[in-house]
C-alpha cells in the first residue's frame, strides 16, 4: 500500500482520536476532530461497535497513521520487533520511537512527523556529525542528532513551540545549538500515547 496523501484530519476522524499530524494546527480550535467529531464519509454520523477483529485493526491503523508509515514499512518494523528478545508489543513501540524522523519530531526540530521526514530526507540532519537522510534510521543510546543549518526558518519556528509539547525525559535537547542526545533508550512507561499494543500483536498473530 502506498503512502496516504489525502487530508490528515480525515485520518484522526476515522480513528476518533487526535493523532497530531498537522503540527501547530492540532492545538487550536481549527483542529478537524474538534470541529467534526464523527467519521469521514457523507452519510455517516455515528460509529458502530467494533467486533474483535475491527478493534485490533483500528488500533493497528491508529499507530501506523501516528507514525505516518505505509503498511509495508509498519509490518517490517513489527517483524523486527517480533524477532527481538522481550515483549513484542513494547519492542515494537520502542523501535518506532527510535526512528530518526520521530527523533527529529520529538526534539522539536519539526512540528509534525511528516515535516520531520522531509527535513531528514532533504539532508538537513546529522547523526554523530555525519549526514543521515534515511527517515527509518534507528538511533541508539548516546547518539547525537543535530540540525546542519542553524538558520533554517522551519526549525527555528518549530523550536519556539516545543515547550508546549515537551521533550521526553530520555532525550536531552540543547535548543541553542540545535542538537539533542539520546540519554537512554525509552522504556514502555516513557511512551505515553494512548495505545494498546497487545491488540496490534494479536492483529498480526491472527
Ligand atoms: Fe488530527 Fe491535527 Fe487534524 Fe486535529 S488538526 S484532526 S489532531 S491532524
Amino acid at each position: 500500500m502506498s503512502r496516504y496523501i489525502g487530508p490528515s484530519c480525515r485520518l484522526c476522524r476515522r480513528e476518533a482520536v487526535k493523532l497530531y499530524l498537522k503540527g501547530e494546527r492540532c492545538y487550536t480550535d481549527k483542529c478537524g476532530i474538534e470541529k467534526r467529531n464523527y467519521p469521514p464519509g457523507s452519510h455517516v454520523e455515528t460509529r458502530g461497535k467494533f467486533l474483535e477483529y475491527g478493534l485490533r485493526l483500528r488500533e493497528k491503523q491508529k499507530l501506523r497513521k501516528t507514525y505516518g508509515l505505509s503498511e509495508k514499512q509498519f509490518k517490517r518494523f513489527f517483524t523486527l520487533a517480533a524477532n527481538q528478545k522481550g515483549i513484542t508489543g513494547t519492542n515494537f513501540l520502542v523501535l518506532l520511537e527510535r526512528r530518526l524522523d520521530n527523533m527529529v519530531f520529538r526534539l522539536g526540530f519539526a512540528t509534525s512527523r511528516k515535516e520531520a521526514r522531509q527535513i531528514v530526507s532533504h539532508n538537513h540532519i546529522m547523526v554523530n556529525q555525519k549526514r543521515v537522510n534515511i527517515p527509518s534510521y534507528l538511533v541508539k543510546e548516546g547518539d547525537e542528532i543535530a540540525v546542519r543549518n542553524k538558520e533554517m526558518p522551519s526549525v527555528v519556528n518549530a523550536l519556539e513551540s516545543v515547550v508546549r509539547r515537551g521533550v521526553p525525559s530520555w532525550i536531552e535537547l540543547d535548543k541553542e545549538s540545535m542538537k539533542g542526545v539520546i540519554k537512554t533508550l525509552p522504556v514502555r512507561e516513557d511512551i505515553t500515547m494512548p495505545i494498546k499494543e497487545q491488540l496490534i500483536v494479536e492483529y498480526y498473530s491472527r
